[in-house]
């Protein structure tokens, strides 16, 4: 959460870090600021609300100048003020230090106290103001020195940039804990959260590590780890371009991604088939060993995860276990030799799932990563990497990622089925065939659904509450739908698995109350269709997804999503799901949310 950048070169530094900032806002944008170094002053601006206030403000107020650092907020310590808007300065009387982080100052309490004692005067509530203090109380000169005594002192998670205002064209930054890179260009060096920020001034770029300080002017970068030994930067060719983090012909990113995803799907496709064969990905495992995995996941990551367990189970016979990142790693799970540990996190940064992996590692089991961001934290800590290709997702609500995971994981079992003789040539060839079709399934379904999602859109935007109701793979499904109508929509929904309806939630039903079932043509067709009817009986209304030329859906409910019917039945919740984004997206746009920026939200949570 958050994004830093910072600039230094030829250009007008305030220009590129307004596009850096843009760049990031999906992992916050309740308020944003930037520091520029001019003729030994460093001038901050800084405004609440999205970077168009910023950028506003610079109209008004031009700022001149090289160098400098910048910050989109996701507030964890102080309301998204401009007093506590980054960057925070310190210094005796003008400001001889700026600071921007992302994290936590854990301590910042106890060193908040011991600088006032001294004599400071703090002008934020947030934990970050303590960073630029205590750095302009040890500086003497020496910008490195200076940085250097202060990280011992911080405890918590961080990335910070630091400028100087006696110290032109020059940036220094840490990192421990959230992600930092620096990008090269031409005569320039930049840094910041994300390789899309990078773009379009650096081609090349290299990831800081935890326990590292980088000091970078236009023209030099020296990484050094904290205690001062020095580490050699290998910077790799920037593979993105700029067309991929821009939103082209749609009015968000989130709408989209969610059309990109036949192509997606295809693009993983074909990384993990080579003809009509699976290739094994390069996990560095045996995966006929392997007979306990447990899945580490937040978010919409968990509900793949809980989709992985299915596929596993049904397929190659692993005993499963899906775990929420945030109470793993908090707990002292049994863990024995035999187990594999899969990560999934589309950023490759989720703070909890990186600190579960960590501990996964201390446990000597190994780790495989699923990724969408291949040069991650997670992709490098983990043992193996099972990459997703989605391309940039930059709306906060996960759509193409979540089906690409899905995918993912399906193949990962057909995988793991096969080197444990589970797979025969014949089943092979089949789910390959199922695979395959899938992606013009997808543009089929988002295609023949937009009318209903619309109408349905139209219909129950004003309800107030919605329940999702699926069983088996669908029950996934129901919690992914709740999920994408409370996160952009701010509809309080419930996704539940259908069989437990009756023994609570059923009290909700009213002739107000949606009740989305997930009813499509498998094994649970029939008792989702008695869950139908029960709501009905009890004047609820129903949305039904599900096969459209279905009579039976069509004459219970209010209106029927209709998906198609996958060529292998494990498949169908990536096609279940893609109405269900579509209307938590049309739902939104009814009701003036900012579906790529939602109330709270960010993207990659790298906090705790
Ligand atoms: N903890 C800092 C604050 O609340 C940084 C939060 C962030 O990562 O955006 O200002």
């Amino acid at each position: 959460m958050c994004g830093i950048a910072g600039y230094s070169g030829p250009k007008n530094a305030d220009q590129v870090l307004i596009l850096a900032l843009e760049r990031l806002k999906y992992r916050g944008y309740d308020s944003a600021g930037l520091a520029i170094l001019h003729q030994g002053e460093i001038h901050l601006r800084r405004a609440a609300g999205k970077i168009k206030a910023l950028s506003d403000k610079l109209e008004s107020f031009p700022v001149a100048g090289h160098c400098g650092i910048a910050h989109t907020r996701w507030a964890t310590h102080g309301a998204p003020t401009e007093a506590n808007c980054h960057p925070h300065v310190g210094g005796p009387d003008v400001p001889t230090v700026a600071v921007v982080h992302n994290g936590i100052i854990e301590n910042h309490d106890a060193l908040r106290r011991e600088l006032q004692a001294l004599g400071d005067v703090f002008s934020s509530e947030t934990d970050t103001e303590v960073i630029p203090k205590l750095i302009a109380r040890a500086y003497t000169g020496d910008p490195e020195a200076a940085v250097r005594a202060v990280l011992p002192r911080l405890e918590g998670s961080f990335a910070f940039a630091v400028i100087f205002a006696d110290q032109p064209g020059r940036i220094l930054a840490a990192r421990q804990g959230s992600p930092l890179l620096i990008g090269r260009g031409k005569k320039e060096y930049l840094l910041a959260s994300d390789v899309p920020a990078l773009l379009p001034h650096a081609t090349e770029v290299t990831y800081l590590n935890d326990g590292e300080l980088v000091d970078f002017t236009a023209e030099t970068c020296v990484i050094t780890t904290f205690a001062g030994t020095p580490v050699e930067p290998k910077f790799t060719r920037i593979e993105i371009t700029a067309d991929a983090v821009e939103m082209g012909d749609f009015d968000s990113f989130m709408a989209k991604e969610i059309a990109e995803q036949p192509v997606v799907l295809s693009r993983l496709l074909e990384s993990r088939l080579a003809g009509d064969r699976l290739v094994e990905p390069d996990l560095g495992l045996d995966l006929k060993a392997v007979n306990h995995i447990v899945f580490l996941a937040c978010g919409t990551s968990w509900h793949a995860a809980l989709l992985g367990k299915r596929f596993l189970e049904q397929l190659a016979r692993v005993h499963v276990e899906v775990d929420i990142s945030s109470e793993y790693r908090y707990r002292n799970p049994v863990a024995g030799g035999d187990t594999l540990v899969v990560a999934i996190s589309q950023s490759g940064e989720t703070a909890d799932t990186l600190a579960s992996v960590r501990m996964a590692k201390a446990k000597f089991l190994p780790v495989v990563g699923l990724v969408n961001v291949v040069t991650s934290t997670i992709a490098r800590e983990a043992s193996g990497v099972m990459p997703l290709f989605a391309g940039p997702e930059i709306g906060v609500a996960s759509t193409k990622a979540y089906t690409a995971q899905v995918l993912a994981l399906y193949l990962f079992a057909l995988q793991v089925a096969k080197a444990k003789g589970l797979l025969s040539r014949e089943e092979e060839l089949k789910a390959i065939v199922a695979a395959r079709a899938l992606p013009d399934q997808v543009r089929r379904t988002l295609a023949a659904a937009e009318g209903p999602v619309q109408e349905a859109a139209d219909l129950f935007s004003a309800a107030e509450a919605t329940v999702f109701l699926g069983r088996l793979g669908e029950h996934p499904t129901a919690l992914e739908g709740a999920l994408k109508l409370k996160e952009i929509a701010y509809v309080h929904a419930i996704g539940y698995p259908a069989g437990e309806f009756k023994h609570g939630p059923i009290a909700l039903v009213t002739q107000h109350l949606p009740v989305v079932c997930i009813c499509p043509q498998d094994a649970m067709y029939e008792k989702m269709l008695s869950n139908l009817q029960e709501v009905k009986a009890r004047s609820g209304r129903v949305i039904a997804v599900g096969d459209g030329n279905d009579r039976h859906l069509q004459d219970l409910s209010d209106v029927v999503f209709p998906v198609e019917t996958p060529l292998d039945p494990l498949l169908q919740p990536i096609l279940t799901i893609l109405p269900l984004q579509r209307y938590a997206y049309h739902v939104a746009m009814r009701r003036d949310c900012n579906v790529d920026q939602p109330r709270n939200l960010a993207k990659s949570v790298t906090v705790e």
